[in-house]
């Protein structure tokens, strides 16, 4: 089938003309998103393969629709920047890669949670400016915290799972609770418990109505004072100027993200020689104990394997016709 790919890095291109060696598709790389404006790009294609900060609104949909587009590819999981009721009303078809590799991004969270704590991060500029004081390096044993994980699907799952290994009391809050994560000892409680009782708080549900700004002035009223909040699912979880404000109250004593609400015109690209208009994003990146990786969690060689093999399999399924078990749909239940 032929394939326009929008959102191309150079990674993209490798990994999918890897993988496309057995799938024998047209693929014609795009360098920019995905908009109303660039999607004339996709005219005569009937796929357009998409990723995070594409923006599949109505608007764009409607274009891609007119111009002959049947099959949208989602080169991640998370679906929340299409309009699945328009694509629905239209007749267009939209898969995704569910599964690429929970793992990927759950090792990743970790790695936010132990280098805010030990203060990697600071210690590896002092140690290369001939600094070995370690003098306000401290952290905190693991070991007995109390970790509430909101969401616990398959990254969450797999969070639980290493955090249990550094002997972590494990709380969550998900309205499907997960039979494995019971079976592994995780205790699920009301989301204002689990704001309670968190030394660590970590965010693996999707951005939906229900979950936008689900972390909000309210939520973080109830939470402990040193609370340590990571975010590696959508940045629209969180509420981030009420976040900014407990990060100057010190309630929030460490933040780790990897995505932002306006994570769209930041990342992804080379901004070094350009200046941040969004001042929201420039204050967080003003606070020490703040640390931000641009939506790199699912980046492994693993997962990008995976990625470009289900995608190019997903295209494959709606060539011939076959049912894809990946599609998704206004009416998806979520389980
Ligand atoms: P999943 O569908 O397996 O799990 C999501 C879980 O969230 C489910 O168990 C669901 O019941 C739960 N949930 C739904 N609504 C909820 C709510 N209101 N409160 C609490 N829990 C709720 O998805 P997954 O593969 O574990 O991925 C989770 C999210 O991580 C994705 O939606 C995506 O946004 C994000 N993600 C980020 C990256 C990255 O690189 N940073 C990569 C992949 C996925």
């Amino acid at each position: 089938m032929r394939v326009a790919v929008f959102s191309t890095k150079s990674y993209d291109r490798s990994y999918l003309e890897e993988a496309n060696r057995n799938y024998k598709h047209e693929l014609v790389f795009f360098d920019p998103h995905l908009t109303a404006e660039t999607c004339i790009m996709a005219e005569g294609f009937p796929c357009a393969c998409v990723f995070v900060n594409d923006n599949l609104n109505s608007e764009t949909l409607n274009r891609l629709a007119k111009q002959g587009v049947r099959l949208i590819a989602l080169r991640c999981a998370g679906f929340n920047n299409v309009d699945l009721k328009a694509s629905d009303s239209l007749g267009l078809t939209v898969v995704r890669v569910p599964a690429y590799s929970p793992n990927a991004v759950a090792e990743h969270t970790v790695a936010l949670i132990l280098a805010l704590n030990r203060k990697i991060y600071r210690a590896y500029n002092r140690v290369r400016e001939g600094n070995f004081s370690i003098e306000g390096l401290m952290g905190f044993n693991l070991h007995g915290k109390t970790i509430g994980i909101i969401g616990t699907g398959k990254i969450g799952t797999v969070v639980a799972k290493i955090m249990k290994g550094f002997g972590c009391n494990i709380i969550a809050y998900d309205p499907y609770p997960s039979s494995e994560c019971k079976a592994l000892g995780v205790r699920y409680i009301p989301l204002s418990e689990l704001f309670n009782e968190s030394d660590i708080i970590t965010l693996h549900c999707p951005l939906t109505p229900e979950t936008y700004h689900l972390i909000n002035e309210q939520a973080l009223r109830q939470m402990k004072n040193g609370v340590i909040l990571i975010n590696t699912s959508r940045g629209g979880v969180i509420d981030t100027l009420a976040v900014i404000q407990e990060l100057k109250s010190g309630k929030i004593a460490y933040l780790g993200l990897d995505v932002y609400e306006e994570e769209g015109d930041l990342f992804f690209q080379d901004l070094s020689d350009r200046i941040i208009t969004d001042d929201v994003f420039a204050r967080l990146l003003t606070f020490p104990n703040v640390i931000i990786t641009g939506h790199q969690a699912f980046f492994t060689h693993e997962a990008m394997e995976n990625i470009a093999e289900t995608t190019l399999s997903n295209i494959k399924d709606f060539e011939l016709g076959r049912k894809c078990p990946n599609e998704v749909s206004s009416k998806l239940i979520m389980k």
